[in-house]
């Protein structure tokens, strides 16, 4: 049972229960599968593109990544319990692979920065077994899907934000050989240690966003996409 919010189907699950079903998903016997955690912004896409949409309805795991996706459902009487972050769902699903022995390949970033992240990995997560990283900056899918295959991966980490993430998935996964390929965007500079998150306060508070944008400026932009994700909402609840 997934809630709606504005076309988008979130699953309304814990980050405990989250990474379960994610490493539940190795069980399935054939097939690969994907992991989402849209925010705002991509919400807003999906609204107005069809292709998005069906890419990120189209994952076995669609989870919210921030406050904005929580209020949003709490505003349209359909509350999601837990918001779970896309970068602290991985670091827990990178800590359940490392206990289970399954290898993970890490796509995307700049050059050299998936390397430096699965370096930092294998540290803090002793037995990690990285199969192989590429950058994000490829012109042509084939040759990274079959480095991918060769690789024997598990699970890939597919950070090469939204929405090129969730279409490469939808696209290429299944091709990949991997059974569990997660989006997650700029998380991979997070393990890197070339993006520092917010400190706890910050995001304890719902106010992850701000630090991030007080940081950054050029995302003022992207999230304008916020106060019209919540005019949206408003009008949909008046439609309900
Ligand atoms: N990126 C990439 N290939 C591209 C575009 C982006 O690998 O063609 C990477 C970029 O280097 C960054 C991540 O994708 O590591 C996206 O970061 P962003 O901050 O936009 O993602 P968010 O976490 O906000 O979704």
């Amino acid at each position: 049972m997934r809630v709606d919010v504005l076309g988008v189907g979130f699953d309304n699950l814990t980050m405990d229960e989250a990474v379960e079903h994610g490493m539940a998903l190795f069980g399935n016997r054939e097939g690969a599968f994907y992991v989402v955690t849209p925010n705002p912004e991509i919400v807003e896409l999906c609204r107005t593109d069809p292709k998005v949409r069906a890419a990120v309805n189209g994952a076995a795991l669609v989870l919210p990544d921030g406050i904005g996706v929580i209020k949003g459902a709490a505003m349209l009487g359909t509350p999601l319990r837990e918001r779970t972050p896309g970068v602290e769902f991985a670091a827990r699903f990178v800590e359940r692979l490392a206990q289970e022995g399954k290898s993970l390949y890490l796509l995307g970033g700049k050059p050299g920065v998936a390397d430096t992240a699965a370096d930092r990995l294998k540290d803090r997560y002793p037995g990690l077994m990285i199969a192989g990283t590429q950058d994000g900056y490829f012109q042509e899918d084939g040759p990274v899907v079959e480095a991918i295959r060769h690789s024997g991966a598990d699970a890939v980490f597919v950070c090469l934000g939204a929405p090129k993430q969730e279409l490469w998935m939808a696209k290429n996964g299944p091709v990949t050989g991997a059974r569990v390929l997660c989006g997650l965007g700029g998380s991979v500079d997070v393990f890197a240690g070339t993006v520092q998150r917010a400190p706890a306060f910050w995001c304890d508070h719902g106010l992850e966003w701000f630090y991030r944008l007080c940081k950054e400026p050029r995302r003022l932009g992207r999230m304008m996409k916020l106060p019209l994700f919540l005019l949206h909402v408003l009008q949909e609840k008046g439609r309900r």
